[in-house]
């Protein structure tokens, strides 16, 4: 594919915001970046033949000099000078290496559509496997995610809330987990037969790889995901800590794996093709969150794991019912790695999920 210009640009005019002085233009960069991000089409498609450039709201002269730039030459010149006048080249870098393969809303679009690439399509996507409810840090109940849910035609979703490691998330006990479980199962019998909520919990990985759920709460579950959130800017390999989470009996998913944010971190440093191997071997899925500012895996990192021998789930990571449109990002990202639908989860059947997820007869 040609490259992603919406979001070149985007980080280019965000390069610009983060050497703006006043926190004012600082804002108005920003919003212009992620106008930018947000377009549904590819610049190239917003501009008529020989007319100027097309008004975006939130994009002034400046933000529009940046995508002139790109288009006649692929960069931007004025944003490398200005880098430069402003003594901050270090920290832009450092900044531009955290934005790496995070695709634009265009780019979501346009790989959702394109037939040439493989992989599932919106209506291979049969259910969500990570989302909250206000059980843990989520905005809603776990009725509304459920009615969300078959709102979008899925056929099953796992609600899975933070497990009590991680107190900043108001994780869950084990009583909390009980009680949700009562709920899911009423949701359940309400829905009937149309759609199928499992009772799931992202289990948070300690320092050490261990997890803060013990061998009999991780059974007392339907779908285990498990997620770093420490640990995540420490330097140095982590390659251990990774597989001993994925060699816990019981997991089913590694969860946003690196622990990257755009712009902001890279996530775990480890020998991500030794992981991806003991995943496979622990018949462990690797996880495509589709969370914009996470995108983790992206679509390089997720080839890698396909070619390792692992399954894949995709998921939105949705807090609120909105959200659940960030599985649209973890497919793009999916079809981009030419991943087939057969070693994706979400893709599966019901019957099928539960055989592999150990939870049938
Ligand atoms: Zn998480």
């Amino acid at each position: 594919m040609t490259p992603d210009l919406n979001a070149i640009i985007a980080n280019l005019i965000e390069d610009l915001a983060e050497i703006q002085e006043s926190k004012q233009s600082q804002m108005g960069y920003r919003r212009a970046a992620h106008a930018v991000l947000l377009l549904e089409q590819p610049i190239t498609a917003l501009i008529e033949p020989g007319a100027d450039l097309p008004v975006i709201p939130n994009v002034g002269p400046k933000s529009l000099r940046v995508i002139k730039d790109v288009l006649e030459t692929g960069r931007s010149d004025t944003v490398e000078a200005a880098v430069d006048a402003s003594g901050q080249r270090t920290a832009i870098d450092w900044r531009r290496a955290r934005r790496i393969n995070f695709l634009s809303r265009a780019r979501v679009i346009e790989a959702l559509e394109d037939p040439r690439l493989g992989g599932p399509r919106r209506a291979d996507y049969l259910g969500d496997l990570q989302m909250h409810s206000d059980w843990s840090d989520g905005k809603t109940t776990v009725a509304a995610m459920a009615a969300a849910c078959v709102e979008r035609g899925y056929r099953y979703a796992a609600m899975t809330d933070h497990s009590h490691g991680l107190p900043s998330a108001h994780g869950l006990t084990r009583d909390d987990l009980n009680r949700q479980r009562a709920e899911i199962d009423e949701v359940n019998q309400t829905l009937g037969d149309r759609f199928c909520l499992l009772a799931g919990v992202e289990a948070n990985i300690g320092l050490d790889g261990s997890l803060d759920l013990t061998a009999a709460e991780l059974g007392a579950v339907d779908l285990v995901v498990a997620a770093a959130h420490a640990g995540l800017r420490v330097p140095g390999d982590q390659t251990r800590r990774m597989i001993a989470a994925v060699q816990t009996p019981g997991v089913h998913v590694l969860g946003h794996p690196r622990g990257r944010v755009r712009g902001n971190r890279h996530g775990i440093e480890a020998d991500w093709d030794l992981v991806f191997e003991a995943a496979a071997r622990a018949n462990v899925a690797i996880e495509i969150d589709g969370d914009p500012a996470r995108q983790d895996l992206d679509h390089a990192m997720a080839r890698r794991a396909i070619d390792a021998g692992c399954v894949l789930a995709l998921d939105s990571d949705a807090h609120a019912p909105m959200e659940l449109g960030f599985a649209d990002i973890a497919l793009a990202h999916a079809r981009l790695a030419g991943v087939p639908s057969d070693r994706i989860l979400n893709c599966w059947p019901l019957g099928r999920l539960l055989d592999w997820l150990g939870r049938r007869g």
